[in-house]
C-alpha cells in the first residue's frame, strides 16, 4: 500500500464525507438512505461492483421483501427499491470503486475510476456482506478437475451470464444458495441427483426445502458427505458416504454416482478483512465484529451492519440492521453520544446457543436480540435476563439452526446492570 501510497493521485486527493458506507448491497444502501433521514449531509458509499445492490442483482428468484413491503418480490427488483431510495435522498454512490485499506484511526484509501484517493470520514460503515466457504475449506479429496463450483459461483454463471454450468449434477451442503441452485439448474433442464448434507438437520430455511427439493423430487441425504470428487478434465464421478452419528464414515455405505458437476453450498463468511486490517475485534463464532447494540465496533465512529456482520437469513433483517448502524453512525457524528461510545455490559449466550447478536449493550438502551440455535430445538421459552429481571420473553414453537431468532426487550436495560443472559428453558 505505501507503494501507491507514495503516488500520484487523482485531483480529488482526500474525500471528507460525513459518513462513508463499504459495500453497495441491500446492508450499504439502506443504510445510506437512513443515514441522510438522519441528517447526514454527505453519505458516500463505495461499491466494487459495476452495479450497486450486492449479491441480490444474482438472486433472480423470489421471496425477497415478505417482511419488509409484505410482498414477493425478485432479488434484483428488492435491490433496486433500495437503490432508488437511496440516490433520491441524495446519497453519492461509487461503483467500481473497491476500498483497499482501512486504518484504525478510520481512514480509507479507495480505488476507483477517478484514481486512488483518501477517505477521511467522520463515521463509517462496513457493509461488505459475505463470502463462501469453498472446496480448499472443506477439503475433499480426490483430484482437481473442472466442474466444481460454490453455489453462489454457479448462480452467477447462470444468472448473470447466461451460461449453463452442467447437466448432471451433485450438491454438497444444504445451505439455501445450495438448494435454491437445485431448483434453478433442474428448471433449466438439469438433472440434481442429490443434495448431501453431513449433519443430521438441513443447513437452508424450511420453506427452501420444500419448495427447491420437494417440489422436484430431488433427494436430500442427511447424514452424508463427499469423500472423492473424480475426472480427468472434467467431473466424472462422485463418491459419497453415509456417515455414523460420531460423524464417521461407514464402511461399506459409500454410493458412486456418475456426474460432471459437482456444487457446494458448505456456509458463508463475513467478509472481514479490512475490520481486520484496522484492528476490529472480531468473533470466532460469527467471523463478524464483536459490536454493541449501537452496533458500533471497539473502534469509536466504525460500524458493522449485514452480512458482514453475521450471516442473515433474510435480506429484510439485512436492511434493517444497515437502518439501524446508520442512525447510530449519525448520532455519533453529531458527537452526542460520545461518552457513551462503547458499550459496557457483555451479552452472555447459554450453551444451546450458537451466538446472540449484539455482543455489549449499555445501560439504558432497549436492543434487538438476535440469535441462533447450535441444533434443531422443539417448544422452547427464550428468557433475556439482567440479574434476577426479565426483560424479553418469548416461546418458540421450534428453533432451526438456520434460523436467525430475534427478541426486542419490553424495557430498557437496566442502569446498575453488569450482565445480560440470554436463557433457553423448556415450554
Ligand atoms: C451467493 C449468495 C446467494 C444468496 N442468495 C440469497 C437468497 O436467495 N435469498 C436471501 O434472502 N439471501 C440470499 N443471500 C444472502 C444475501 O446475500 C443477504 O441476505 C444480503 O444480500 C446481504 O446483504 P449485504 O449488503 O450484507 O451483503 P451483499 O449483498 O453481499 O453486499 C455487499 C456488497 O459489498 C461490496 N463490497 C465488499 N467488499 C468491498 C470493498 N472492499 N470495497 C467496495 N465494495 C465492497 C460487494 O461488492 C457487495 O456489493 C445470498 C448470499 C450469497 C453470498
Amino acid at each position: 500500500m505505501a507503494f501507491y501510497r507514495g503516488n500520484e493521485m487523482s485531483e480529488e486527493k482526500i474525500l471528507r464525507p460525513d459518513l462513508a458506507i463499504i459495500g453497495g448491497g441491500p446492508a450499504g444502501l439502506a443504510a445510506a438512505a437512513a443515514a441522510r433521514s438522519a441528517g447526514a449531509e454527505r453519505v458516500l458509499v463505495l461499491e466494487r461492483e459495476p452495479l450497486a445492490g450486492g449479491i441480490l442483482n444474482q438472486c433472480v428468484h423470489d421471496g425477497f421483501g415478505l417482511v419488509r413491503f409484505g410482498e414477493n418480490l425478485t432479488g434484483p427488483e428488492y435491490a433496486a427499491r433500495f437503490l432508488q431510495a437511496a440516490l433520491a435522498a441524495g446519497v453519492e454512490i461509487r461503483p467500481q470503486t473497491m476500498a483497499l485499506e482501512l486504518t484504525a484511526q478510520k481512514q480509507l484509501w479507495i480505488l476507483g475510476p477517478r484514481g486512488y484517493v483518501r477517505v477521511e470520514a467522520g463515521a463509517v460503515i462496513l457493509a461488505t456482506g459475505c463470502r463462501e466457504r469453498t472446496r480448499g475449506a472443506i477439503q475433499i479429496p480426490g483430484s482437481r478437475p473442472a466442474g466444481v463450483f460454490t453455489a453462489g459461483a454457479a448462480q452467477y454463471y447462470l444468472n448473470r451470464q447466461n451460461l449453463m454450468i452442467g447437466r448432471r449434477v451433485l450438491i454438497l451442503g444444504s445451505g439455501d444458495i445450495g438448494l435454491i441452485m437445485a431448483r434453478r439448474l433442474t428448471l433449466e433442464g438439469a438433472r440434481v441427483l442429490a443434495v448431501v448434507e453431513k449433519m443430521p438437520y438441513a443447513g437452508g430455511l424450511t420453506r427452501n426445502i420444500s419448495q427447491c427439493l420437494e417440489d422436484y423430487d430431488i433427494p436430500l441425504y442427511l447424514n452424508h458427505t463427499v469423500t472423492k470428487i473424480e475426472g480427468r478434465q472434467r467431473v466424472e464421478s462422485v463418491t459419497v458416504v453415509r456417515l455414523d452419528e460420531a460423524g464417521r464414515a461407514v464402511s461399506g455405505a459409500e454410493r458412486v454416482y456418475d456426474c460432471d458437476t459437482v456444487i457446494l453450498s458448505v456456509g458463508l463468511i463475513p467478509e472481514n478483512e479490512l475490520a481486520l486490517q484496522a484492528g476490529v475485534e472480531l468473533s470466532p463464532v460469527t467471523g463478524g465484529a464483536m459490536v454493541g447494540d449501537d452496533l458500533q465496533t471497539n473502534i469509536p465512529g466504525l460500524f458493522a451492519c449485514g452480512n458482514a456482520l453475521h450471516v442473515h437469513d433474510l435480506v429484510d433483517y439485512v436492511s434493517a440492521e444497515g437502518e439501524t448502524a446508520a442512525r447510530n453512525a449519525v448520532t455519533f457524528i453529531r458527537a452526542e453520544n460520545r461518552a457513551a461510545a462503547r458499550p459496557l455490559i457483555p451479552v452472555r449466550p447459554a450453551a444451546g446457543l450458537r451466538y446472540v447478536m449484539p455482543f455489549f449493550v449499555r445501560p439504558g438502551a432497549r436492543p434487538l436480540i438476535s440469535l441462533r440455535v447450535k441444533e434443531p430445538l422443539g417448544r422452547r421459552r427464550i428468557v433475556v435476563k439482567a440479574g434476577g429481571r426479565i426483560l424479553a420473553e418469548r416461546k418458540f414453537p421450534r428453533l432451526a439452526p438456520a434460523k436467525m431468532e430475534r427478541l426486542t426487550l419490553r424495557e430498557p436495560v437496566p442502569l446498575a446492570a453488569t450482565l445480560l443472559e440470554v436463557m433457553i428453558y423448556d415450554s
